[in-house]
């Protein structure tokens, strides 16, 4: 055999092996697929079957199937509870703003309603006590003076109490409130 020869039998060898691994290959992916195949009919024909079980055991089921639900509701109306909270939220920080001329600050009940309202200086935040200033302090004016700056920032009508400043007060507190959740209401995005 010379060299030659013997080196064409070792390529022919090698072809042949590799069709032969290929065969093999081919013979083993086929049995792969066809297990996988006849597993899945299984399943299937495992599924489709009845089965016998007790009446408690289909009562547990229903109950898991409850829980789910039940916890499932609950997720969704806490996430929808705590979205409305924060546009609340945000209300309540609203505790300050100008009016007439003056700085106003107050307070917010848990029931949504203001209360301790205090006017101050717009220039140097002092707070102001308003008083009726005239002879008669009965009916004279009611008037928001700054003791510091010795500035009248506002003066309301003689007929016009303190109790109906904190009202009017109050009402257009109110109104910016509506404006503002109205705007949240319109970019929900921006108010998470
Ligand atoms: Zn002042």
């Amino acid at each position: 055999m010379t060299r030659r020869t013997a080196i064409l039998i070792g390529m022919a060898g090698t072809v042949l092996g590799g069709i032969v691994l290929d065969l093999l290959d081919l013979i083993a992916f086929k049995a792969l697929a066809v297990s996988l195949w006849g597993s899945t009919q299984t399943a299937f024909t495992w599924l489709g079957g009845s089965a016998v079980m007790s009446r408690w055991t289909l009562g547990l089921l229903w109950l898991a199937a409850f829980i789910v639900l039940f916890v499932a509701g609950s997720l969704v109306f806490a996430w929808v509870r705590d979205r409305t909270v924060a546009s609340e939220f945000s209300a309540f920080k609203y505790t300050h703003d100008s009016f007439h001329g003056l700085l106003w600050r107050w307070r917010w009940s848990s029931d949504g309603s203001i209360h301790t309202i205090v006017p101050f200086c717009p220039h140097c935040d002092m707070q102001i006590v308003p008083q009726h200033e005239g002879a008669y302090r009965a009916v004279a004016p009611l008037v928001f003076r700054c003791e510091d700056c010795d500035v009248k920032h506002y003066e309301v009508p003689n007929e016009v109490s303190w109790d109906e400043v904190v009202q009017d007060i109050q009402l257009r507190v109110q109104r910016n409130v509506r404006r503002m959740a109205d705007e949240a209401a319109r970019t929900p995005a921006e108010n998470t």
